[in-house]
């Protein structure tokens, strides 16, 4: 039997493959040969791309003492040459790659965890110079880049300035948040600016997944190597959601818009268990753990506030159940590149079973209204 910490140390290409659900079988230059039928743009709304300067905060905390499992992770990401390459590329490889697949557009966004592990004023810098960077791509490739700004949640005022700046002075199509912050997530009223400042902008706010911080990230890990994407980021995505819904953000926000990657993380497939739990289980649970009783059901939450994307998800018995329990018009197309395969993604799309006017919104109608993204 192999030693789990040599097989770890033995396979860093499958380790940051697999934690973070991308095709170890991937090359570097194809992806897959057949091409799909172009009948929709296609607007892919959770594409990941790196800066140069993440990659240096990264590099420097590979060798620091840093436990954080997202900072584990880069540690293999940066040995990583496919990904770290296709992270960092935006005008070569990634186009080509578009080209292939007949994605017309990357809504691009920070590579998760973002900003996130870094304190609160090297977090804040970074963001906005990542920011900075995007703005310059997506002036560059107007027809074939949009994107998500960064903020850091570590110091909510000076998030909510950086969020005000992205959306009027760089025109970028929203923000995104990798999940929890130091273990705190945005059911806590310190982060009530970020949201003043969301809904004051008309902005929506993509919440990607990251791993769960310690200790849970380890009880995902132990033995069964769970974290990451193949369950770990959906545990993580979904609490967030599920503690912003019960804790009444919502309430107080009423026209947060927020999106949920990876077919909303599991949660459309629960509508019915959370309602029927909130109604039975005594009144008095939820009001003295959140302070308040929810003005709705905890569903019409989720089908008002929440859009969801397919990311990593290319199955159209999902697709088909979501479009049904969440509507036409809360659902976006994605690939997740470049950790999911562009070619594969498509074709998930350009064969999708709903109804054509249905394809069309998800294709890139709702990206275009909800992202504020110009007709093609
Ligand atoms: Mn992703």
């Amino acid at each position: 039997m192999i030693d789990r910490r040599e097989f770890i140390a033995s396979s860093s290409l499958a380790l940051s493959a697999a934690a973070l659900g991308t095709v170890t079988a991937g090359t570097a230059n194809a992806e897959q040969p057949a091409q799909p039928k172009r009948k929709y743009r296609l607007i892919a709304t959770e594409e990941a791309f790196a800066s140069p300067e993440q990659v240096e905060y990264f590099r420097k905390a590979e060798n620091s003492a840093w436990t954080d499992p997202d900072i584990e992770l880069w540690r293999h990401f940066l040995n990583t040459g496919i990904l770290l390459r296709r992270l960092l590329d935006v005008e070569q490889e990634r186009l080509s790659i578009m080209d292939q697949a007949g994605v017309d557009m990357h809504l691009l966004s920070l590579t998760s965890p973002g900003v996130q592990c870094l304190n609160a004023d090297a977090g804040t810098a970074l963001a906005a110079s990542a920011n900075d960077y995007l703005a310059e791509i997506i002036k560059r490739h107007p027809d074939r880049y949009a994107g998500l700004g960064s903020f850091a949640p570590q110091d909510p005022a000076r998030a909510a300035k950086e969020i005000d700046r992205a959306i009027t002075k760089l025109k970028l199509n929203g923000m995104i948040v990798n999940s929890s912050t130091n273990k705190e997530y945005f059911d806590n009223r310190k982060f009530y600016p970020i949201f003043e400042a969301l809904t004051a902008l008309d902005a929506a706010l993509y919440i990607h997944p990251r791993n769960m911080p310690e200790p849970w990230n380890d009880m995902l890990k132990a033995d069964v190597y769970l974290w990451g994407a193949i369950w770990g980021f959906q545990a993580e995505t979904s609490l967030h959601a599920m503690r912003m819904i019960i804790s009444g953000v919502f309430d107080d926000f009423p026209k947060l818009k927020v999106v949920l990657g990876h077919m909303g993380e599991g949660i459309p497939y629960w509508l019915y268990r959370m309602d029927w739990m909130y109604l039975h289980n005594p009144a008095d649970v939820y009001k003295s753990a959140s302070g308040r009783r929810l003005k709705r059901k905890p569903s019409e939450y989720v089908q008002d506030n929440i859009t969801i994307t397919t990311s990593g998800m290319n199955t159209h018995d999902v697709l088909e159940f979501c479009h049904k329990v969440l509507g036409p018009d809360h659902v976006m197309f994605a690939i997740d590149y470049p950790y999911q395969e562009s070619v594969e993604a498509a074709t998930f799309m350009q064969t999708s079973p709903l109804p054509e006017a249905d394809n069309e919104k998800i294709a890139h109608g709702n990206a275009e209204r909800l992202f504020r993204i110009p007709t093609a």
